[in-house]
């Protein structure tokens, strides 16, 4: 049995799908933060955007999907009131609205972030989770200091001050590494067509969607699974199950956790408020943002332009009319002030920043149809949790966990998971 048919959920799914197996998923669709839509020729994601570690990667080719890099796009990012192109992160940062000592501050900082992260492999990794990413840069900027709380909250959900060093350290030099277009990878259709694959080749009884569960409750010889359908409390008897939802579900759910694992995934809590505009465009010719791909935003109403259309171009090798970005906000402080404004709001206060990013396009901006999407985005990574890992991930009796908050941020942490969960499951099946 497994609860939850994210990408967690739904690779644990994959590697056992030779087994006798239920998933059970509350919502009426697969993909839990991965969300992907379609506009004529385009795709776009509402939820993950990007994916590039090894597992996933392949994940997507077994199931044959086909992954595209970010080659040939510009680096780029809109810093006071201008946005900035340049062919590569070094030459931006020379091209940046910045004083002298801002650019060499900003410089040395991932120069020696980098350093670090070389020697990573013969590091402690608990000395460097035991310190948040701000005590390893040392005094910088402000900045400094802002750029890296820009990447750092977009990906794992906490600024400079509160993340956890190890975890920090991966997201603050990525962006300002020479490989950056080649890490920055999309699934053709949407990032969803991971766990929409998966579904298809699963026979259509084992997938169970739009069913809440309510219990899980650990027993001697297995695992007790309750949820509610037609109005009616049902129980299945599993002898395994995987539960694949995030850290706050898991505390409603389960009764009993130990108090060690319960306290734990407190600590993963609140997720991030996670904003994200989806931008559906009618150009017919090309647009200012043809040649971006992901651009941070500084002193906006979003923090992150992700130009989804940029794959398929890239793939398709023409410019056809028409295209599809996304805005995003996942660090929480900004996704809250949105919260009480309608959707309409909202598109219109980001329609005013896009202008100032691009000026040029302001018709194509006033005429795009926009969907706007609101999350619990991130589980928080703090400095420390290392600490945490081995309890969370720990089975509690024949109940297994998986999902990015057991492993790391993001596709890696839960398809990393969800595998390892489904290995671990089907040792104890075959012993
Ligand atoms: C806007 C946004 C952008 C992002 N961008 C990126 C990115 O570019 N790259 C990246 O790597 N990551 C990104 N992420 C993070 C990434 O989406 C997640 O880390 C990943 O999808 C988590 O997968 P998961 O399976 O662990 O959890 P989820 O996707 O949350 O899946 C958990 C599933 O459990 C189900 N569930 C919960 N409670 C119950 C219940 N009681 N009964 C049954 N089912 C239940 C949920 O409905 C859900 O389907 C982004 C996230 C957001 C929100």
């Amino acid at each position: 049995m497994i609860v939850g048919a994210g990408l967690a959920g739904m690779t644990a799914a994959h590697e056992l799908r030779d087994r006798d197996l239920v998933v059970i998923e509350k919502e009426d669709r697969v993909g839990g933060r991965t969300l992907s839509g379609r506009h004529g020729e385009y795709w776009y994601n509402s939820g993950a955007q990007f994916v590039w570690d090894k597992r996933t990667l392949a994940l997507c080719r077994e199931l044959g999907l086909d992954v595209i890099d970010g080659d040939g796009a510009r680096a780029a990012i809109f810093v006071r009131g201008r946005l900035v192109e340049a062919a590569n992160p070094y030459a931006l940062l020379a091209k940046m609205p910045l004083s002298a000592r801002e650019k060499l501050d900003f410089g040395l900082t991932i120069r020696r972030l980098r350093r670090l992260a070389d020697r990573m492999p013969s590091l402690d990794r608990r000395r460097l989770d035991g310190q948040s990413l701000a005590d390893l840069m040392g005094s910088t900027t402000p900045f400094t200091r802002q750029i890296l709380d820009n990447v750092t909250e977009n990906g794992a959900g906490l600024g400079i001050d509160e993340v956890s060093g190890w975890i920090g350290l991966a997201y603050a030099i990525h962006l300002f590494g020479g490989d950056v277009n080649d890490t920055l990878k999309a699934v053709r259709g949407g990032t969803q067509a991971i766990t929409q694959t998966v579904a298809e080749r699963l026979d259509p009884e084992r997938l169970v969607l739009g069913v809440a569960v309510t219990q899980v409750t650990v027993e001697p010889e297995g695992v007790a699974v309750s949820y509610r359908r037609n109005g009616e409390v049902e129980t299945l008897q599993a002898r395994h199950c995987i539960l694949a939802a995030p850290a706050p579900a898991v505390l409603e759910m389960v009764p009993g956790l130990p108090a060690d694992k319960r306290a734990a995934l407190e600590r993963m809590q609140p997720y991030t408020e996670g904003l994200n505009v989806a931008w559906m465009t009618d150009e017919s010719g090309p647009m200012p943002w043809d040649r971006l791909l992901a651009v941070p935003v500084l002193g906006a109403s979003f923090e992150l332009f992700s130009n989804n259309a940029y794959f398929a171009r890239r793939r398709d090798g023409e410019r056809r009319p028409g295209g599809t970005f996304v805005t995003l906000s996942i660090s929480g402080e900004k996704a809250r002030g949105f919260s009480a404004l309608s959707d309409e709001e909202i598109r219109r206060a980001q329609v005013a920043d896009l202008k100032r990013m691009f000026p040029s396009a302001g018709e194509v901006l006033d005429r795009a149809r926009v969907r706007v999407e609101r999350w619990r985005a991130l589980p928080r990574f703090r400095k420390g949790w290392l600490a945490d890992q081995q309890v969370i991930r720990a089975p509690f009796g024949h109940l297994h966990f998986c999902g990015d908050y057991t492993a790391q941020p993001g596709t890696p942490g839960a398809v990393g998971s969800g595998y390892h969960a489904a290995q671990a499951v089907r040792a104890a099946l075959e012993a």
